[in-house]
């Protein structure tokens, strides 16, 4: 009998959240447990502003993933609202997954790290990511010096069904949560604005870090191609210029790239009218950061 298999039918179902920090690779480690794409993944830093669900369900246990949107430093509201819903997400969880990148040695724990007067209630499994970037001999001394951490590779899947099996051990008895068939509680649109998005910041280098939120304002499913109307809001009369590019060259290619994403994730035609929007501030301005979907403070 495997940890996770219960006699007489009884099933495990409880909250999974992701902790640590900007880049450590949450995103990628949800997807390979979920097995599809849901959050997004990208080379910088604070890409996950939403805590996105992922739901894992099997005839014996239901997991229901939340990706934290990084524990940060307040420097500006945004970043507040960020670390506000990381918080809640700990609080809220049966099992907490602390992931750290291998390269920074010994992470710090979870309370220094997030900040936290209380440790939360839920079960805690430390694991190290991205270890296939270490050399070997690096790699044993880490797993000498954290005899009960988990050592894992989201990107090659090494250790990720041990660390499955693990989640599952500590999920609390319980019915499920949600319907079997329900992969995500999030709905389409907010995944094409998060694509639109990552392409956008896939596209457009450093020019303009983080001042980009996607809005799809519309998405006809009922309409062959599906129709897709986002809007890419950005701070600057300067920035909208650089998206559009000489010619509109590069919002027409941002548009094709982000297309062909929405197509594989909706499974049909798309036409995606993409337009680009300032709304000075944003990142400062409460208001915004709601409507934009961001819960700022409590
Ligand atoms: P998040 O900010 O914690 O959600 O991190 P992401 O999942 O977006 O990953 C950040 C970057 O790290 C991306 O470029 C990923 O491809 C990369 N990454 C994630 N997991 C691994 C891993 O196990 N090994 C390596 N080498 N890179 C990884
Ligand atoms: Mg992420």
């Amino acid at each position: 009998m495997s940890a996770e298999s219960l006699p007489g039918g009884v099933t495990r179902a409880g909250i999974v959240t992701l902790a640590g920090k900007p880049n450590v690779g949450k995103s990628t480690l949800l997807n390979r447990i979920v097995g599809q794409k849901l959050s997004i993944t990208s080379e910088k830093p604070q890409s996950t502003r939403d805590r996105v669900v992922g739901i894992y369900t099997t005839p014996e246990f239901q997991m229901v993933l939340l990706d934290t949107p990084g524990l940060l430093e307040p420097q500006y509201r945004l970043q507040e609202a960020m670390r506000a819903a990381a918080r809640r997400a700990l609080e809220d969880a049966d099992v907490i997954v602390y992931l750290s990148d291998a390269r920074e040695g010994t992470p710090p724990p979870l309370t220094e790290a997030a900040d936290l007067t209380v440790a939360p209630g839920g079960h805690l499994l430390t694991v190290i990511n991205k270890m296939d970037t270490l050399p070997p001999e690096r790699a044993q001394e880490l797993r000498l010096a954290l005899p009960h951490a988990h050592f894992i590779s989201g990107l090659t899947g090494e250790g990720v069904p041990e660390l499955r099996a693990a989640i599952v051990a500590n999920l609390p008895e319980s019915p499920f949560l949600y319907p079997e068939d329900e992969v995500s509680t999030q709905s389409l649109r907010f995944f094409a604005a998060e694509l639109v998005r990552e392409t956008a910041l896939e596209q457009l280098g450093e020019e303009v870090p983080y001042s980009v939120a996607c809005v799809v304002e519309e998405f006809r499913e009922d309409r062959s191609p599906v129709y897709v109307r986002a809007l890419i809001y950005v701070e600057r009369e300067s920035q909208k210029r650089i998206i559009i590019g000489a010619k509109g060259a590069r919002i027409r290619s941002i548009g094709e790239a982000a297309r062909g994403k929405i197509e594989s994730l909706v499974g049909a035609q798309v036409y995606l009218d993409l337009w680009v929007k300032v709304a000075s501030n944003w990142r400062r301005d409460a208001g915004a950061l709601e409507r934009f979907g961001y819960r700022v403070g409590g």
